[in-house]
């Protein structure tokens, strides 16, 4: 089968040009120079020819054509008119809207324009024989044919980028002809595959099942032309563009916080449908940061690398976090915006951040992951009912790890199951608080998931060994912080440095 046949032949059945070449199998650059395209396949460019008209030259003016030149098998996908259209759709949306650089395109096509491909198929099967393959299209896909060339073309001309994970673009497609074609569908379905049709009551027909049942070597071309024609019908209309639906990219932010308040919850904090404490730290960051991102603040989801206790401060380098942000308005974060957020939150005087920064979807396995394997670093200031001796500090300066049990805490048995945990101390050092020889600070480095406040006073013996059994004595824990997090991540950045 040579090219020019193949090209004559698609070319009497009023196939498009962008069609013909990809019959021709034309892979990604060679659709945005046909002419030089046809030329390098040695396939003539001068003729045009359509259902037996005369030649009409290539190089007329579109208005001297006929209205015949809806092309049979893409019904205009791939014209100039319907990428004006779309694009002229695309910019009367809500598209300026949308600060984001990357775009996707999701184009749902009607099932009248598969059934064309396999009409197409069909018609150049008995056209040239063996030459066409029944299980392997004879095109480039529609589909794959619309990412080639249609979303190069429409990411040029709106100046953005491509990207999977850019601001989607929905476009609904349909054609006069669809529901019709449906109709006859569902009949040539339940003669193509009578078992299943006998099986199944209601057979949902769909475009997973006409891409993957509808092909010459699955239905006959007999059966199929008692419904449809092969090749297929000219026709009078082209697609139709229903809607254009926008959702923007899920954006993802990342920092690190600093709890500077002994009365502050890490998420809102309520019971039985009242408000316990007034905000916490995930309102407050949110806050500042939501807004430049979205409309929609409240589908944010704040989520950080373990969390403190509502009297305890994280204090150090702060707490890695991270905001999902779906369907954002805005994809980037310039240094001096993020120095403003940071500055904004400051102002709570409950936490600060630093580090804010726009991160990859795929980077937050960092906080998700690994939570049970940290370290965690904290600073407790303990008091005794006596002052403490030599004795009592020696006990408690620990450098090696040891192993504790510890029983799900009173505190928390109403939404933490009873089980007792072994956990892991990795050291213990203690000093007298300067100006009170009944008080110590004590720098304890555990194992995530360790409680804290029982590990120090043991809790009547439902943690073992604790610091209280170790020195033989009663100990209370008046005040906790999270010194350091075991996460490096995210990366610092100085987001003041360009600020004035
Ligand atoms: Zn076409």
């Amino acid at each position: 089968m040579k090219n020019q046949d193949l090209v004559d032949y698609l070319r009497s059945c009023g196939v498009c040009e962008v069609c013909q070449l990809r019959y021709l199998k034309a892979r990604g650059t060679e659709y945005k120079d046909i002419k030089e395209t046809f030329r390098k396949l040695d396939v003539e460019v001068t003729k045009n020819l359509k259902n037996g008209e005369a030649l009409i030259p290539i190089e007329d003016p579109p208005a001297k054509k006929t209205r015949l030149d809806i092309c049979a098998t893409c019904l205009g996908l791939f014209s100039e008119e319907f990428q004006k259209e779309l694009l002229g759709g695309i910019l009367a949306s809500d598209f300026a809207k949308y600060d984001c650089q990357k775009v996707v395109l999701a184009i749902c096509l009607p099932m009248t324009l598969q059934l064309r491909q396999l009409a197409m198929w069909f018609a150049l099967q008995r056209k040239f024989g063996a030459a066409i393959d029944g299980s392997n299209p004879p095109d480039v896909p529609i589909k794959e044919a619309v990412k080639l060339i249609l979303h190069p073309i429409i990411c040029e001309k709106l100046n953005k980028e491509y990207d999977a994970n850019g601001l989607m673009i929905n476009i609904d497609l349909t054609h006069k002809l669809e529901q019709e074609d449906v109709e006859k569908l569902v009949k040539l379905n339940k003669e193509a595959f009578p078992a299943k049709a006998a099986y199944q009551k209601r057979i949902e027909i769909s475009r997973g099942l006409l891409e993957k049942q509808y092909q010459p070597s699955k239905v006959r071309a007999e059966t199929f032309e008692k419904y449809f024609q092969i090749p297929c019908s000219s026709v009078e209309e082209s697609l139709k563009l229903t809607s254009i639906d926008l959702q923007g990219p899920l954006i993802c932010v990342a920092g690190r916080y600093r709890k500077l308040s002994r009365e502050l919850s890490h998420t809102p904090w309520v019971l039985n449908g009242q408000r316990l404490m007034e905000d916490s730290i995930e309102e407050i960051i949110i806050r500042h940061v939501g807004p430049h991102f979205t409309e929609n603040r409240d589908k944010i989801t704040f989520m950080s690398s373990g969390r403190e206790d509502v009297d305890v401060r994280c204090l150090g380098k702060g707490r890695p976090f991270a905001l999902e942000i779906p369907n954002a308005i805005r994809s980037s974060l310039t240094t001096s915006q993020a120095h403003k957020m940071e500055k904004a939150v400051d102002t709570s005087g409950k936490v600060s951040i630093l580090d804010l920064q726009v991160v990859a979807r795929e980077e937050l396995t960092h906080i998700k992951t690994g939570e049970e394997q940290k370290k965690k670093f904290y600073r407790a200031l303990c008091v005794l009912k006596e002052p403490v001796s030599v004795e009592i500090l020696n006990k408690l300066q620990i450098p090696q790890s040891f192993d504790i049990q510890q029983k799900t805490p009173i505190r928390v048995l109403h939404r933490r199951p009873l089980h007792t945990r072994p956990r892991t101390i990795y050291s213990v050092k203690a000093k007298v608080q300067r100006g009170n020889h009944h008080a110590l600070v004590i720098d304890i480095v555990t194992q995530a998931g360790t409680y804290i406040k029982e590990l120090v006073h043991g809790e009547f013996g439902r943690t073992s060994p604790s610091l209280s059994s170790i020195i033989g004595k009663p100990i209370d824990i008046q005040a906790l912080d999270v010194v350091a997090i075991d996460l490096d991540w995210p990366p610092q950045v100085d987001n003041s440095i360009h600020a004035k």
